[in-house]
Formats: structure tokens, C-alpha cells, sequence
């Protein structure tokens, strides 16, 4: 099965949760370079991003879902009750700590 890489970002937080964002929508998702950073000291950071792959099927959907995902979501970046972290609007719970927004915008539906 050939794999598609759909999204990347510095922070893997931001890749897991555009993994569940995927996910919810039935499609899985693959992080690759998940530990990159630390672990490894022979790739520089700005090279091992860690990215979102998904199977080529699916790929063109799960881009749409992710497209989707960041229009539903307020449009502007929102800052965490708990830990006062900003955080990008379409992250579904908090990139440092895990809570969510204080209001809580639910994908409509996950199957037609
Ligand atoms: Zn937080």
C-alpha cells in the first residue's frame, strides 16, 4: 500500500491531532518522524518535522477532511483555559495540555 504524506508540523501535537481529525472521519493515519528532534541528532529539526501519511487512497479525502476540520473550527487561534497556551483553530484539544477550547466545536457527523 503506497502511503501519502497529507500534513506536517513542528509540534507532533499538531500532527496527532490532525491524525484523530482523520481518523474520525475513518481514515488511518500514520505519523512518521514521531521522536524526531530529540532523539535523533543527525537530522536537523528543520528536516524532521513530523508528518501525517495516510494511504494514497485516501489521501485526497483526508486532505478535504482536514480542510474541512480548520473551517469548521473558529477562525482565529484560541487560548487554553487551562494553561493559557495559544493554540491553532483547528486543534481540537490543547497542543500542551490536552483540554479542550472552552466551547467545543463537534464535527457535525462522521458518517452520511
Ligand atoms: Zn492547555
Amino acid at each position: 500500500m503506497k502511503l501519502k504524506k497529507i500534513y506536517e508540523a513542528q509540534n507532533p501535537i499538531q500532527v496527532w491531532n490532525a491524525r484523530r481529525i482523520v481518523e474520525d472521519h475513518g481514515i488511518r493515519g500514520t505519523i512518521l518522524n514521531e521522536f524526531a528532534g530529540g532523539a535523533s541528532g543527525a537530522l536537523s529539526p528543520l528536516d524532521a518535522w513530523p508528518e501525517l501519511w495516510v494511504s494514497e487512497f485516501h489521501a485526497e479525502r483526508a486532505r478535504r477532511v482536514l480542510h474541512e476540520a480548520s473551517l469548521e473550527a473558529p477562525g482565529h487561534d484560541w487560548k487554553c483555559r487551562e494553561c493559557t497556551e495559544a493554540n491553532a483553530a483547528p486543534f481540537e484539544v490543547c497542543w500542551n495540555c490536552g483540554a479542550p477550547p472552552a466551547s467545543v466545536a463537534l464535527p457535525s457527523k462522521t458518517e452520511p
